[in-house]
């Protein structure tokens, strides 16, 4: 997976990869970009690319969900998809031979919260790694723990700094830390990265640590594969959307939402024009798979 390298690396609350991997410190990694083609893609808006989803034999239509069919928010607790958004997604689901999965960060039973009429569609948590029911091992599951107390302590020591305790990984969230202490706070969580054995994603303000391997591509195979997918749609903004990206096929469509470098061959720029794609492409798909 030419993503692999996040894996390994350490990656800044904004997203910059600043090197060090968690078995030791690896100063030529520094400053490296994240690998990825030139920003500038066509609009996934395109007429013939909707043609060709509307009218495949089986479509699997993934989505991350914060930033793609959310809007990001100060608060991850009150983000909230677009009703355009999963109307669209719920129309798709209703064609024939059409899959709609949404793939997340969060763990699977905040998706069962959020989303309204979630049981129409695929809940894939915890960046992949909650697919079927996951539950943790015992060392796994100690490693959560030990990693938990450290980042409350950070969270003691700067105001606004969240912990975020899930099914299989902590997030800490550096949204809301003062101005003045963030890069402290950033630095102090890349010192945890160095010393503990957990995979690290990261995000907009948010640095995970994860005690299991799975990841967003391993998710899209798996789901592909149960479908019987004749073509994926993948839709994500943010780096870990990348593994998932990654993985797809030449008839596949990766789409990134926002801006930054990826390896998806298409980009929408916002939530809101996901919404308009999505009600493109359920629209499409109703007329030609009904
Ligand atoms: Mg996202």
């Amino acid at each position: 997976m030419s993503e692999a390298s996040r894996d390994d690396g350490s990656v800044s609350a904004d997203g910059q990869a600043v090197g060090g991997r968690r078995t030791g410190h690896d100063p030529a990694s520094e400053q490296t970009p994240i690998p990825g083609r030139d920003p500038s893609l066509p609009t996934a808006d395109d007429e013939a690319l909707i043609r060709r989803l509307a009218t495949c034999y089986h479509l699997l239509v993934a989505t991350d969900f914060d930033g793609v069919l959310a809007p990001i928010v100060d608060d991850p607790e009150r983000s909230r998809p677009l009703p355009a958004s999963v109307d669209a997604l719920a129309r798709l689901g209703a064609c024939p031979e059409t899959s709609v999965a949404i793939v997340s960060g969060r763990e699977r039973r905040q998706l069962q919260a959020m989303v309204p009429g979630a049981e129409r569609f695929v809940l894939v948590g915890s960046h992949g790694a909650e697919i079927d029911e996951a539950e943790p091992d015992g060392e796994s599951r100690a490693l959560l723990g030990r990693l938990t107390a450290e980042l409350e302590a950070l969270a003691d020591r700067y105001s606004g700094f969240f912990v975020e305790v899930k099914a299989l990984s902590v997030a800490a969230h550096f949204r809301r830390v003062e101005e003045v202490d963030r890069s402290e706070a950033v630095e102090a969580v890349g010192r945890l990265q160095q010393d503990w054995p957990a995979k690290v994603v990261s995000g907009k303000q948010v640095v995970e640590f994860t005690v299991t391997s799975a990841n967003k591509g391993d998710a899209i195979r798996a789901l592909s594969r149960r479908a019987g997918a004749s073509v994926a749609v993948y839709l994500g903004d943010d780096i870990t959307d990348e593994d998932a990206f990654a993985v797809l096929g030449p008839d596949d469509v990766g789409i990134k939402v926002g801006p930054g470098p990826t390896g998806a061959s298409w980009r929408l720029e916002s939530p809101e024009a996901v919404a308009g794609f999505l009600r493109h492409l359920a629209d499409g798909r109703s007329r030609h798979r009904t």
